[in-house]
């Protein structure tokens, strides 16, 4: 059986976002800052991508601003609030512990700069405490950034609520929604954000295009210097066809948004119910305020990377923490900000399910996890130790 668990990482384009590419690449080929027939047809249909996609967050299509990712979105709002705030003598930044390191590598930079953050606990469930936010504003605060759905656990952040609160105290809200946008329902107006970041590679889009969603009188900053593209905000020619392909992913994602998560949060269960069976295991993250596709365990006694290649022979791909982290040897920043300790987080699985995932794969996945887990066991001295009671167990 071959089975693709690694959705947080990337997803497969859909049929339609293929399609919309190829077409574009082949018929839509001017560029929109051309003053003739073709340059112009392609502004068109870059304008139409723009509504497309500003109607599904509840947005003006003024207020999407194309860029090259998730990553480029992030530092774009990170940067720009900060040189706003920093106009007002505003320099003390809200966020978390386990944000994606788009936002922590950013945050790192503008301390650097001179500007204080404050990185809120997430505790042992994966969700921050929105009277702990609320309580750490202050009067310098320039910006709150928090993201929507965490990327290796799936917890789900009270972002309606942190909105308010922010709007309440009149702080600048970005949200990293890179593993919510097409999976979970936005509404950028009701829910009070300001700026919000989007990849389409996570919702069955191409690669190295997304948007960030800039509230109309928010001030935003170009990272990148040229042409006067994306209203002066993003130089360099558009990549109209991988935008357009973006725009056809989301609306299609968005369309079956309730369906898939019906059919997937039986079969996430199933998974973590299988999984829990496996002694010395637990599972990361809110068991019930967490993502419809996200399955993350730790197991004691093992490392992941091991457990990974093993389920790879078995057609299984997974992860053991976000694809940036694995591959090094710092155990997940995610894992540790939830209090796991770092022999803990070593051991540590993570699946995320595509939309067609089934009951039958689930047992598959949970037959080969047991049977890898109890073999990489058999020959680990740290499993020996514990077992020999020269080690306590900690979970
Ligand atoms: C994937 C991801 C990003 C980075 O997006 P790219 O388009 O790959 O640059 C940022 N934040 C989160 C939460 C992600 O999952």
């Amino acid at each position: 059986m071959n089975i693709y668990a690694d959705n947080a990482a990337t997803t497969k384009m859909s049929k339609a976002a293929i399609a919309t590419m190829l077409d574009y690449m082949e018929n839509v080929y001017g560029n929109p800052s051309s003053l003739y027939g073709i340059g112009q047809y392609a502004k068109e249909k870059l304008e139409e991508a723009r509504e497309q996609i500003a109607r599904i967050i509840n947005a003006q299509p003024r207020e999407i601003l194309f860029t090259s990712g998730g990553s480029e979105a992030d530092n774009q709002a990170l940067l720009s609030a900060a040189a706003a705030g920093e106009r007002k003598g505003k320099k003390h930044i809200i966020s978390t512990a386990f944000e994606h390191h788009a936002v922590l590598h950013t945050l790192k930079k503008l301390e650097e700069r001179g500007f204080e953050v404050t990185l809120l606990p997430v505790h042992t469930n994966g969700i921050v405490r929105v009277d702990e936010l609320e309580a750490a504003i202050r009067e310098d605060t320039c910006l709150v950034t928090v993201m929507t759905v965490n990327n290796e656990i799936g917890t789900i952040q009270p972002i309606t609520e942190i909105g308010a609160v922010c709007r309440r105290h009149g702080v600048l809200f970005h949200t990293d929604a890179v593993q919510a946008v097409g999976h979970l329902p936005i509404d950028v107006a009701a829910q009070n954000i300001d700026m919000l970041s989007a990849s389409a590679h996570k919702f069955h889009g191409p690669k190295g295009v997304g948007f960030l969603y800039v509230k109309k009188g928010v001030r935003i900053q170009n990272l990148i210097e040229g042409g006067a593209q994306e209203r002066g905000k993003r130089a360099g020619t558009e990549n109209v066809a991988g935008i357009a392909s973006m725009a056809a992913a989301l609306s299609e994602s968005v369309e079956n948004m309730e369906q898939t998560k019906a059919r997937l949060t039986p079969v996430r269960d199933r998974i973590i119910k299988g999984l829990n069976e496996i002694p010395h295991s637990a599972l990361n993250g809110d068991p019930d305020q967490r993502m419809y596709s996200n399955v993350n365990f730790s197991f004691e006694g093992i490392e992941g990377e091991s457990l990974l290649i093993l389920l790879d022979r078995k057609g299984i791909c997974a992860s053991s923490g976000s694809a940036c982290t694995s591959g090094s040897l710092d155990p997940s920043h995610v894992l540790l900000a939830i209090g796991r300790k770092h022999e803990v987080a070593h051991g540590s699985l993570r699946l995320s399910l595509g939309e067609d995932a089934t009951a039958e794969e689930a047992d598959y996945i949970i037959d080969a996890v047991k049977e890898i887990v109890s073999y990489l066991r058999g020959f680990s001295p740290v499993w020996r130790d514990l077992t020999e009671g020269k080690k306590e167990f900690i979970l």
